[in-house]
């Protein structure tokens, strides 16, 4: 059964009032039933083509609610979700019928400057990271849209513009802070159950409910060099080929992130969006290749704050639109996959869907594959089509050219996937996603979590 069957196909328990309304008592935060005020705000979530309805959803305020609800769920046998900033794909943070626990309102982040590290409730967004980082001129790594919720990207792995000079979100964890499925609050860290430590950097969400987690972090910033350059379509080719060899040859203190668009004037073009985690002065003279090889039709690279620029790419990802994406990693970008991704993208149904590289590499890459669950170390770039579309007739549409960008590339991609942007795609895909590192996850499920009680997420079955 994959993630989304299994969000709607089992057969939910009648659970009594009496014990629903006893929670709702014992609760510091608020519960929420159909019907009640608040309901269909609450059950919605980011990919506006997830549309389920959950028979609670509550709202936690404290650790204390977070082990309430388990073992609420625990007694009354009701299927439960886990829901921090709501982004997954696939909406396996919401249920049909079920439980979802939410921790959006546990938010709270504190910043210890002197030893360099944060501690992040479970529900806080990256937004609210780098904002309390950011004041002590310090930020780790995170991903590129501001409201996905910082657990929910950490315990898949967290891919983002400073993992090639820091690592991946995961490599940056301390320690973490989790109720398990038999209400049992424990801390991961490198001293404290190692082994939960090692599969909660890439294990995702299997082994429960991750309440805190403390971060290293690094001097930044607040201002960094960054921004994007466009190129026309009709230099499409030579702007691939320019971004494929640049990008290979990176310094692991450059990001660059590529993407084939629709511009607002509805031609299509070629855009590569660089970051760089050092000097003004050494980012300049590293990112000047990109400008002069030949002139892109624009150029917005320069000096900005670090904490703007994660959020600078919002606005390519509107909550409530419907969303299909299909991923797979590169290691490199030859000719024949540029040439392929470059013959089908303009049959995109949708002017707001693009193709996207997210360079990978560097630091990621240096972490030995069983340090962590994290298995897809050997990649340089993650990439994937983006369909954003709002139109449900246009779905299938939408869909379709999505998986077929997807089977262009898929000669030239590596048998692995991230398991953050993993959506309903079966078995083999979830194994795919850990790797050589599942038989040993599959261990750590029988171990703290043998009735597989945190199932809504890229299942290890125990
Ligand atoms: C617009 C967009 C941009 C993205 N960009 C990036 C990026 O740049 N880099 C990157 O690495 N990823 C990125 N992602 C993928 C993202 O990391 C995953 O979707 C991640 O699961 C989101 O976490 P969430 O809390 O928002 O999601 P939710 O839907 O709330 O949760 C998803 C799953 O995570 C688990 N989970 C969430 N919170 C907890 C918790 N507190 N304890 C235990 N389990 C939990 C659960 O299994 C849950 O089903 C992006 C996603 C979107 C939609």
């Amino acid at each position: 059964m994959s993630t989304a069957e299994l969000g709607s196909r089992e057969r939910q328990p009648m659970v009594n009032e009496g014990k629903v309304e006893a929670l709702r008592r014992r609760l510091s935060g608020t519960l929420v039933r159909p019907g009640e005020q608040g309901y269909d705000a609450a059950r919605a979530v980011w990919n506006g083509m997830i549309d389920r309805r959950p028979a609670l959803i509550v709202y936690c305020a404290n650790r204390q609610d977070v082990t309430e609800a388990v073992s609420f769920a625990r007694m009354t046998g009701i299927l439960t979700a886990v829901r921090s900033g709501g982004h997954n794909i696939a909406g396996a943070s919401l249920c049909e019928g079920g439980l979802v626990i939410d921790l959006s309102r546990m938010n709270h982040v504190t910043v210890d400057p002197i030893i360099r590290t944060a501690r992040a409730e479970g529900g806080a967004l990256l937004a609210d990271l780098d904002a309390a980082t950011q004041v002590h001129g310090l930020a780790t790594t995170t991903g590129v849209n501001s409201d996905t919720g910082l657990v929910g990207l950490t315990l898949g792995g967290g891919i983002g513009r400073l993992g090639r000079k820091h690592g991946l979100t995961c490599d940056n964890m301390v320690l973490a802070e989790i109720v398990t499925a038999d209400g049992q609050v424990l801390n991961a860290s490198e001293h404290e159950n190692v082994d939960l430590f090692w599969g909660l950097r890439g294990g995702g969400g299997n082994f429960g409910i991750v309440t805190a987690i403390t971060y290293r972090l690094h001097p930044l910033g607040p201002t960094v060099l960054a921004g994007s350059v466009v190129y026309e379509w009709k230099r499409v080719r030579d702007a691939l080929r320019l971004y494929a060899e640049f990008s290979a040859a990176a310094p692991d203190a450059l990001c660059t992130d590529a993407a084939l668009i629709t511009m607002p004037d509805g031609n299509h073009g070629f855009a590569i969006s660089a970051f760089y985690a050092g000097s003004m002065d050494e980012g300049e003279r590293v990112l000047r290749p990109l400008r002069q090889a030949f002139t892109p039709i624009a150029d917005r690279i320069g000096p900005m704050s670090y904490a703007q620029l994660q959020k600078a790419g919002d606005g390519s990802f509107p909550r409530g639109h419907r969303f299909y994406w299909k991923a797979q990693f590169l290691r490199q970008i030859g000719k024949a996959a540029a040439d392929a991704l470059i013959d089908l993208f303009p049959s995109v149904p949708s002017p707001k869907s693009f193709f996207v590289f997210q360079q990978v590499g560097g630091a990621i890459g240096r972490v030995p594959r069983a340090a962590t669950a994290y298995a897809n170390r050997g990649a340089a770039y993650d990439s994937f089509p983006v369909a954003i579309w709002t139109d449900p007739a246009a779905d299938e549409a939408n869909m379709s050219w999505a998986r077929e960008m997807y089977r262009a590339l898929r000669p030239f991609a590596m048998d692995g996937v991230y398991v953050n942007n993993l959506g309903d795609e079966g078995d083999d895909r979830v194994k795919a996603a850990y790797g050589e590192n599942y038989d040993r996850l599959v261990t750590l499920k029988r171990k703290y979590d043998p009735d597989n009680f945190f199932r809504l997420n890229q299942n290890v079955r125990p």
